[in-house]
């Protein structure tokens, strides 16, 4: 498949200025791609094309607008296996977990198109009118969620599919009626570009306008400053690093016209094991924290980073098995060097700080790989220290030893935004810690019991988001269908004629979706 190194913009390949070189060979030549940087320019041509498509694509029938997305699913199952050996050379992730990144990613699309073929999540609400009501007639009001408009997306490295290209932010933005610019990670450029041709193959078949989808490459952050501060972008989708995320919200925040950052950021998901659940299964609770810690070189947003218990045999039973199953795992390579310098200066770092221990290495894998780390610290120490609760991205966690059940409330108390809490508890744990739990609902966006946070279900239930610093909008999800409000505003209509109204709020309700008219849900047609 060729591959062409430049920035897809609309329908048309354009070039850039600078280039870099992929990690990826080229199967002809054993070299790497070479691509080429994208310029504030290529940002413009994309933002303007988006901006007429936008006038057309807001007003293309759902029916049609489900055409595309599923097309998109087919063109990306059509190249799974250049997908997959592609993105393995980019990320040196394995080939069984990149396939089931696929499948995760085409069940993402399907999610959305089911969701706009039911309709409802338009919000469509009516109160009719009363011409009547005394001492003024009441006009006929009516409301639903409309797209904000072109919308930038941007990606992290560590799901080259699912959280990429046509991730669940530029699918929840097209299913909401939004042009996407987005902006390719440097680490997986190729990927980037067969995925940015399949959107783009999947836009000209169902007939959408030139300009519905764009894609920048770039190794520097220019393009990517470029796209937040394109006074034509309406909002912004990002997942990735803290650091990324908030550079690009503070230059967002600074525009004259300010619009919506929603970034997904790091998170170290703290983990609370409670007395009576550990007395009964510290063993197989630390194999599954242990597991979930390595796994994928622990390159998770979802890692479960801090774990917390109160001093006790039960502790003790449970920390000797974490750190003989961890003293197993072996290392693997990360996704760029990059993020391995960035592991191996916290593990460095974390090594040197007097407070906490060192509870075991893991096993060093062939050639350049991140070596699993366990460390343990006092309850009393944790809590002196802030930067504790930062993400050291990779497979490493802390342990945190509480004197008591008080500390360890107290402990729960300083934890500042996350994406997940997770408890290990059982019945009496339940009914005892109340209070622990009525914290933790304020901090993440979703607390789970005997699980394990690491896999999050595309579903609609799901909430992957939570307050600051795990994203930028605590009142959002990522993943899930509800990702899709992120890219909406409501829209009331008064007194409007019916021809002028959208199919989903006519009086005969052409869609049959379900509203809410005078209060009441229904289906039924409105005088
Ligand atoms: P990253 O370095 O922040 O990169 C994400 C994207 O943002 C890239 O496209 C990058 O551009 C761009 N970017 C970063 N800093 C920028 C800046 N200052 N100006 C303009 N653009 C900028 O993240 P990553 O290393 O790929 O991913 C790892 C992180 O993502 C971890 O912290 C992980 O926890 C987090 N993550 C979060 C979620 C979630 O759902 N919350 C999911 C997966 C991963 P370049 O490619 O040009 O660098």
């Amino acid at each position: 498949m060729k591959i062409t190194g430049k920035q897809i913009i609309g329908y048309s390949n354009k070039s850039g200025a600078g280039s870099f070189k992929s990690v990826a060979i080229a199967d002809n030549n054993s070299a790497p791609y070479v691509f080429e940087e994208g310029t504030a320019e290529n940002v413009d041509a994309a933002a303007k094309k988006a901006t007429e498509a936008f006038k057309t694509y807001k007003l293309i029938p759902t029916t049609t607008r489900v055409k595309f997305l599923e097309a998109i699913a087919s063109e990306i199952n059509s190249i799974r296996e250049v997908l997959v050996a592609t993105a393995q050379q980019e990320t040196h992730l394995p080939q069984p977990r990149l396939n089931g990144e696929i499948d995760r990613t085409i069940n993402q699309i399907n999610l959305f198109v089911n969701l706009l073929k039911e309709g409802s999540w338009v919000n469509a609400i009516i109160d009719t009118a009363n011409p009547q009501r005394q001492p003024l007639p009441k006009p006929h009001i009516c409301q639903m969620l409309k797209p904000l408009g072109v919308t930038a997306v941007f990606g992290a490295s560590n799901f080259p599919f699912a959280f990429s290209v046509a991730g669940g932010d530029t699918i929840s933005a097209l299913a909401a009626g939004c042009p996407v610019i987005y902006k390719a990670h440097f680490g997986h450029p190729v990927t980037s570009e067969l995925v940015g041709n399949c959107i783009a193959e999947a836009a000209k078949k169902t007939g959408m306008p030139d300009g519905i989808f764009s894609l920048i490459q770039g190794k520097t952050t220019e393009s990517g400053k470029a796209l937040v501060t394109h006074k034509l972008v309406k909002a912004v989708g990002f997942t990735g690093s803290l650091a990324g995320g908030k550079a690009l919200f503070d230059l967002v925040v600074k525009r004259d016209v300010p619009i919506p950052v929603y970034a997904e950021m790091g998170s170290v998901n703290p983990v609370f094991l409670l007395p009576g659940k550990l007395a009964e299964d510290a063993v197989s609770v630390a194999k599954t924290l242990a597991a979930s810690n390595t796994m994928g070189v622990g390159q998770f947003c979802t890692n479960p980073g801090i774990i917390l218990m109160v001093k006790s045999a039960a502790t003790e039973e449970f920390l000797a098995q974490y750190k003989s199953s961890l003293s197993e795992a072996v290392g693997g390579k990360m996704l760029t060097d990059a993020i391995a310098g960035s592991y191996d200066k916290g593990i460095e770092q974390l090594r040197s700080l007097q407070s906490l221990k060192l509870l075991c290495a893991g096993v060093a894998g062939e050639g350049d790989t991140a070596v699993p780390h366990a460390f343990t610290i006092s309850g009393k120490e944790f809590l002196k220290d802030k930067t504790l609760f930062e993400e050291y991205f990779g497979p490493v966690a802390i342990h945190v030893i509480a004197d008591d059940t008080k500390q360890l409330t107290e402990i729960a108390e300083t934890i500042p935004g996350q994406l997940t809490v997770s408890v290990w508890a059982n019945q009496n744990d339940v009914t005892e810690f109340e209070d622990l739990f009525n914290i933790l609902e304020e901090k993440a966006g979703r607390i789970m019991i005997n699980n394990a946070p690491t896999g999050v279900e595309v579903t609609h239930a799901m909430i992957h988001g939570g307050p600051f610093p795990a994203t930028t909008d605590s009142r959002t999800t990522s993943v899930g269908s509800q990702a899709i409000y992120r890219f909406t505003r409501p829209v009331c209509f008064q007194n409007y004629p019916q021809q002028l109204l959208p199919a989903e709020l006519q009086n005969n309700n052409p869609l049959g979706i379900w509203r809410k008219v005078d209060g009441e849900m229904t289906k039924n047609a409105t005088a």
